[in-house]
């Protein structure tokens, strides 16, 4: 059986989510989930794998609908809600999708599909308190399908089964400690793991709170922060960014006021890009609180981490968690030595049972001894390991050396004008690549010549940029990561 749905039951009287001012238990999001599966069931016993997308937003109706449709033995696809309707249609189709369940507000946006597709498409409010015999459901059956970023290329469809997910919640709720007086405040997006597994599936296993945030704003963060017991909190770096802006932007008095709510959180996150030193440094002048930064992706969940009690070392992602298994490998997929770069593999029940109906890429994705490749480059370093980027754009190779675009993009940062960078790989006969870095300022002029020269005292030529390019703000994707081959293109 699902256990994340069982162990509800230990919980029923306990606030699972609070969302639009409302609380809603444990026994209502049973109960609701309940409904939704009879409803998608009608006539059928079993959903049978059938896939069933919803496009519903982040609250207590979003539960109900995930928990309703694995209840009801189908595979729960949510669909983002900030996705024009061609990018929807992508992953219908690519899904082969049966059904669909959204709320009201997106009726404009999906009434093209009612009478194109032969889709059926439920919508929320209709859902009646009806109740039917719902099937078991064993823990080896495919229970999500989640699309990549698209960081690298066009996303992928990961298919996880429940009990990848039970593995992946349970490295988690171990390794930090989750427990049932958690509450903790959503505000990302429930189309990729961060949002889904790491908050509210943790939160949900632990009999905690999750609490939604109706609309993103840095003000509406710390009104809450200031007004509800939220004890936990998670972000990509770009919020933090966001946060730290709105609070240099305030009074002493409002200052003093932000930091004194701050102090109570017992576990504040930063994940699915690398987190910049200076932007750990700042939040914990504010909050006091040293940002736990883990590491992990679609395919796997969290895999690495820096530690709950135990040092957080700035530009480092820690160590396994429990029950993930780490090595490092050279191209000829032969473990590193100690200290030099390897592509981070990964092995364990958290990771992902295959790419939705790409039997190559899948078979690609993995060692012959069923390791997964992750793509990404990182050291082991005394005691933790350091992301130095993904092969394929962060990693420049360039006259015979191999060099890691987030450690120059470091040490521009630090330059007081410098608000944010991008450093990239540009295609070149002569070195096979050089380096190029896209630079948003602050405030401030700075002239190529003047950075060249401060980089110069910084980094050993091989290291420094030869090309620059000024912009607003870098290209990023719905998750805030910033999309290098935008980058690279500006430079060719
Ligand atoms: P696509 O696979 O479609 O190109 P994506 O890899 O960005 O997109 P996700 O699965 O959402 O899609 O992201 C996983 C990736 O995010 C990792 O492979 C890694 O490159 C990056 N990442 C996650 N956490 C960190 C971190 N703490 N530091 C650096 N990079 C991170
Ligand atoms: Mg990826």
């Amino acid at each position: 059986m699902i256990t994340l749905i069982e162990r509800a039951s230990l919980f029923t009287e306990r606030v699972a989510i609070k969302s639009d001012g409302e609380n809603h238990t444990y026994y209502q999001l049973l109960e609701q989930s309940e409904h939704v599966s009879a409803n998608v069931l009608q006539d059928k016993k079993d959903l049978n794998q059938a896939r069933i997308a919803f496009l519903v937003p982040a609250s207590f109706s979003y539960a109900a609908v995930q928990w309703g449709i694995w209840r009801a033995g189908g595979i729960a696809v949510p669909l983002c809600e900030k996705h024009p309707l061609p990018s929807i249609q992508y992953v219908l189709e690519d899904t082969q999708a049966t059904t669909v369940i959204y709320t009201e507000a997106f009726t404009e946006l999906l009434s093209p599909l009612f009478k194109s597709t032969n889709i059926r498409f439920i919508k929320y409010a209709d859902i009646s308190l009806k109740k039917c015999e719902l099937p078991t459901i064993t823990l080896d059956r495919s229970a999500l399908i989640l699309y990549t970023s698209g960081t690298t290329g066009l996303p992928k469809g990961v298919v996880t089964t429940h009990a990848n997910i039970e593995a992946q919640i349970t490295a988690l709720t171990t390794s930090w400690e989750w427990n049932k007086d958690d509450h903790v405040l959503n505000v990302l997006p429930l189309h990729h793991v961060h949002g889904i597994i790491n908050m509210l599936s943790c939160a949900l296993w632990s009999g905690a709170c999750c609490e939604f945030l109706p609309k993103f704003s840095p003000k509406a963060i710390f009104d809450i922060f200031s007004k509800d017991e939220v004890n936990v909190f998670m972000a990509v770096p770009t919020i933090y960014f966001k946060l730290i802006t709105y609070f240099n932007e305030r009074t002493t008095t409002e200052k003093k006021e932000i930091s004194k709510h701050l102090s109570k959180f017992r576990l504040m996150v930063s994940g699915s890009a690398a987190l910049p030193v200076s932007v750990l440094e700042e939040w914990k002048e504010i909050s006091e609180h040293t940002l736990l930064e883990r590491y992990g992706m679609t395919e796997m969940g969290m895999a690495i981490s820096n530690p709950y009690n135990g040092t957080r070392r700035p530009g480092h992602i820690g160590q396994p968690l429990h029950g993930v298994s780490i090595r490092l490998v050279d191209e000829n997929n032969q473990i590193v030595t100690v200290g030099e770069p390897g592509e981070i593999q990964i092995k364990g029940p958290n990771v992902f049972k295959e790419y939705w109906r790409k039997p190559e890429a899948t078979a690609e994705a993995f060692t012959a001894d069923g390791w997964f490749h992750s793509g990404d480059i990182a050291i082991f370093d005394v005691d933790s390991y350091q992301i130095l980027g993904r092969n394929s754009v962060d990693i420049i190779k360039s006259g015979g050396y191999k060099i890691s675009a987030l450690e120059i993009e470091e040490v521009l940062r630090t330059h007081p004008k410098i608000k944010d960078c991008g450093v990239v790989g540009i295609p070149d006969l002569e070195w096979g690549e050089i380096i190029g870095a896209s630079i948003v300022l602050k405030l401030d002029e700075l002239s190529v010549e003047d950075l060249t020269s401060w980089i110069h005292e910084k980094l050993p030529a091989y290291k420094t940029p030869r090309k620059y390019i000024f912009q607003e703000e870098l290209p990023r994707n719905v998750m805030g990561k910033v999309t290098k081959n935008d980058i690279k293109k500006l430079f060719t």
